[in-house]
């Protein structure tokens, strides 16, 4: 069976790797196993999946393989934020940011190569758009990013520098993996059938102290619920126990309002929710978010409402980028107070982080605080989010990546830059 043909298993959410071993006449339980060897351990080698037979994992060689995007660029910032540049099959790249806090690390995933929705503030709207992520490309992100922190920090660089050409081919996956090496848990016994040949036993990393991944943000390039049906499996699989084993509360999905598919989400996989407002009014929203014409602000919050319907303690978090003069008012703030009376909110203050080709400023600190001020007063659970990882463009809305753009957007905007 020639590569194309095989199937890659980082496609599979528990449900898809099930009917994958029934298939080829495999107990369900299969699929629990592999699922863990892949995402819990980063084991790449059929062989090193220690508790399936030998004929089954010679089958496996045969007709499936476990392919990750390889790491292109690697880059540290000042403050710990690291920035990985994802080189996909077709030449495009993506880029993942880790963002380490001290009761956290916040992994932000992209979901698009670009994006088709044009936010007039987002440097990822001005790469244009190339294509949707697979369902691999979506969870190699957490894979590949557990596999670079799980490296001795010895072996990081120190620098903002990007190191050129990083690939799969040094990384320490063929082998089980040792308490190093950052994948975590060894597989319980009833798995291991017998305890036999399993990963080695090591504490869990949260307890040793180091950086792990505890929360996902699907906040990199791209909108994730106009790629849904990749999205919700690679979700499925950040929660599954025998995956990630995240919480809904720790994967949040951030959307621009597309209203039928916020729904959806709530139908089939409601993790948290994060909306991106930015503006208290449909006329200013217009600007800013061309899909408002769309779904106006109205509708948007009628589906958070609905959202949030379902589980009483769920809150939307609600996205608002601070840009000088636009949109950051006392007045707004009232306005942003109103529309969002009943609806159960938190919300997101982000100073806007600038990036070549834009013409919109940041505000200015006093007016942030007066602004979050207003919706405190008001009763709003407001925080303004702090900017990190800026020296290496990691931040809220500088991801770009490498889009091979079709959609003309870059070409469109430049000329228009030359004419002005
Ligand atoms: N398409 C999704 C997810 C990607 S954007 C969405 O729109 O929510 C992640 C967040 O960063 C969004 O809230 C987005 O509006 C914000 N953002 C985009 N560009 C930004 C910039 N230049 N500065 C600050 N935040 C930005």
């Amino acid at each position: 069976m020639s590569a194309a043909e095989k199937t890659n298993l980082l496609n599979l959410d528990r449900q898809a790797m099930q009917d994958f071993f029934a298939a080829h006449g495999e107990k369900p339980f299969r699929a629990t196993q592999v699922i863990q060897w892949i995402h819990q351990y980063g084991v790449d080698d059929f062989d090193a999946m220690t508790n399936l037979s030998k004929e089954l994992r010679a089958r496996l060689k045969d007709i499936a393989e476990i392919r990750a995007p390889e790491i292109a660029q690697d880059q540290i910032a000042a403050d710990g934020t690291r920035k990985w540049l994802l080189r996909l099959d077709d030449g495009n790249a993506i880029e993942t940011v880790f963002i380490p806090e001290e009761d956290r690390g916040t992994l932000c995933v992209s979901s698009q190569v670009g994006c088709t929705l044009n936010c007039s503030f987002c440097s990822t709207g001005h790469q244009g758009f190339n294509r949707s992520l697979t369902v691999a490309e979506i969870v190699s992100q957490l894979l590949v990013a557990n596999r670079a922190l799980g490296r001795d920090p010895k072996d990081e660089p120190r620098s903002s520098q990007p190191i050129q050409g990083t690939t799969t081919s040094s990384a320490p996956w063929s082998v089980p993996p040792t308490p190093s090496e950052g994948f975590r848990l060894p597989p319980p016994r009833s798995l291991l059938e017998g305890g036999r040949n399993g990963p080695r036993s090591s504490r869990r990393r949260e307890e040793r102290g180091e950086r792990i991944i505890t929360n996902v943000v699907l906040m990199g390039m791209g909108e994730p619920l106009l790629n849904f049906d990749n999205v919700v499996p690679a979700m499925r699989l950040m929660l599954d126990d025998y995956g990630y084993g995240l919480s809904r509360r720790r994967v949040t999905l951030s959307t621009a309002g597309v209203v039928p598919m916020i729904d959806r989400l709530r139908e089939e996989c409601p993790v948290s929710l994060a909306v991106s407002l930015h503006a208290p009014n449909d006329a200013l929203r217009d600007q800013l978010v061309p899909l408002n014409k769309k779904y106006p602000i109205r509708e948007l919050l009628e589906a958070c409402r609905r959202y949030c319907a379902d589980s009483p303690r769920s809150r939307v978090t609600f996205e608002y980028v601070m840009l000088d003069g636009v949109n950051d008012s006392v007045e707004h703030a009232h306005e942003l107070v109103r529309i969002l009376r009943d609806v159960p909110s938190k919300v997101n203050l982000i100073p806007f982080n600038p990036f070549p080709q834009t013409h919109y400023r940041r505000s200015p600190r006093p007016v942030i605080d007066r602004f979050r001020d207003v919706l405190i007063a008001a009763g709003l659970t407001t925080i303004t989010r702090k900017t990190r990882g800026d020296d290496i463009d990691a931040a809220c809305g500088q991801l770009a990546g490498q889009v091979q753009d079709r959609t003309r957007r870059r070409q469109r905007l430049t000329a228009r830059a030359g004419q002005a």
